[in-house]
């Protein structure tokens, strides 16, 4: 970690940025291939995660441009069980919370298909989603939650502001992290929350990937991976602070942050504040033997499944997902070990995945060729997935986890 990369912090500006873990080239992982694609040349770019010594944040070093991000980007929300369920119940808790009603207004950058503002809709209260990728907001406009397709940012949100658009609530869920601009967003957050209003936001637990090794949630979309106090450095510098915060057990982790211009912190943001600076969050030392951890994960997850596959059994994997392609791509794991990857995403099934070519099929294919052992890739939904896999399960099959330390179930 001593040295530096060339690249300025994305949050205050810092030239002194330090890196903690080299990924390589990797192709992005959310461009999975048609079959004519295969033989075509694919985009990878360096992954690097680095650490900011002054804000504390940390960050990959690489943007790629959002115009080659999202476009058809194909994850459907609603496609987890897991997440509507936590969206309903967040929205049920904020519409009592906050007293909302039909004078009230909802927004959410990155609205996806709407499944989290269909609970306010449902209940009367009026809701403004702002998506960027063309494909997923018509599909939330057809399920009638106002959406515009756009990208937020600063200026938007000035021009919504100008039209008289203020928020009682703002949600940003798992959007700070793939934002470049991220003081642009936060401004614009600002601009358009009520003096009284709160703004609620997710994103992956920087703790938890490092303490868990969970060094797949790292991919060309994800710029950011945040502590409490990274936060606070960034919110401050646009009139915010966060009154209270919660650690959720979703997504291998998550921060869930609510943060408002007025109004006094609780004790779960001193909490947390202090916790993350005791277990030194704040310095280098903390991420320094993060990258070796990685690459012993890395080995341990080759020999088994190496070992598993000389010894006859046949191999797939389940989830097309981000963290999938980051990890495949990593460990050099691809058609050699793994026959194909299953996902419930119909939008998926039928392409490969980035830079392993992997054939998605959907998870009916378990049953009908039987692999022997299943590697779970979207290790986020373990529970969920096992639970729908019980009749694979059931006659033989076994999944794998790849993190914290590769294991068989
Ligand atoms: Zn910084």
């Amino acid at each position: 970690m001593t040295a530096r990369s060339d690249v300025p912090c994305r949050a205050c500006g810092c030239a002194g940025v330090m890196p903690i873990l080299k990924l390589g080239k990797t192709p992005l992982a959310n461009a999975l291939r048609r079959r004519e694609q295969l033989d075509q040349p694919e985009a990878a770019y360096d992954l690097t995660l680095v650490f900011c010594p002054r804000c504390s944040l940390v960050q990959i070093d690489v943007t790629v441009p959002p115009e080659e991000l999202f476009s058809d980007y194909p994850y459907f929300s609603s496609f987890s069980d897991t997440m509507v369920q936590h969206a309903r119940e967040l929205a049920t808790c904020l519409i009592a919370q906050r007293k909302l009603g039909a004078t009230s207004l909802v927004i959410e950058p990155a609205s996806n298909d709407g499944y989290l503002l269909q609970h306010y809709r449902d209940a009367g209260v009026p809701v403004l989603g702002i998506e960027p990728a063309g494909n997923i907001a018509k599909v939330a406009q057809e399920k009638g939650v106002r959406t515009l397709n756009a990208f937020f940012s600063a200026d938007l949100a000035d021009k919504l502001a100008g039209e008289g658009s203020r928020a009682d609530v703002i949600h940003a869920h798992n959007v700070l992290a793939h934002v470049a601009d991220l003081n642009g967003f936060v401004a614009g957050v600002a601009t358009l929350l009520k003096p009284d209003g709160v703004f609620v936001l997710e994103a992956p637990y920087v703790r938890d990937m490092v303490d868990r090794v969970e060094f797949d949630t790292i991919y060309h979309e994800h710029l950011c991976y945040f502590s409490l106090t990274a936060l606070q450095r960034l919110f401050a510098r646009h009139g915010l602070h966060a009154i209270h915060v919660e650690h959720v057990p979703i997504h291998g982790g998550t921060l869930q942050v609510h943060a408002a211009k007025q109004g006094e912190a609780d004790a779960t943001v001193t909490a947390l504040l202090a916790e993350e600076h005791r277990a030194g969050l704040d310095a280098p030392a903390y991420y320094s033997d993060f990258a070796r951890r990685v690459e012993e994960l890395k080995q341990k997850l080759v020999e088994m499944l190496t070992q598993l596959k000389a010894g006859g059994a046949s191999l797939a994997a389940y989830g097309a997902s981000a963290k999938g392609s980051t990890l495949l791509n990593y460990a050099g794991i691809g058609r050699g070990l793994l026959d194909f990857v299953v996902d419930r995403s119909t939008y998926k099934q039928g392409l490969f995945t980035p830079g392993t070519h992997l054939p998605i099929l959907p998870p009916e294919a378990l049953m009908e060729r039987k692999p022997g052992y299943v590697l779970l890739l979207t290790w986020n939904f373990a529970e969920e997935i096992l639970r729908q896999q019980t009749a694979y399960r059931q006659q033989g099959g076994r999944f794998i986890v790849p993190v914290p330390e590769p294991r068989v179930l």
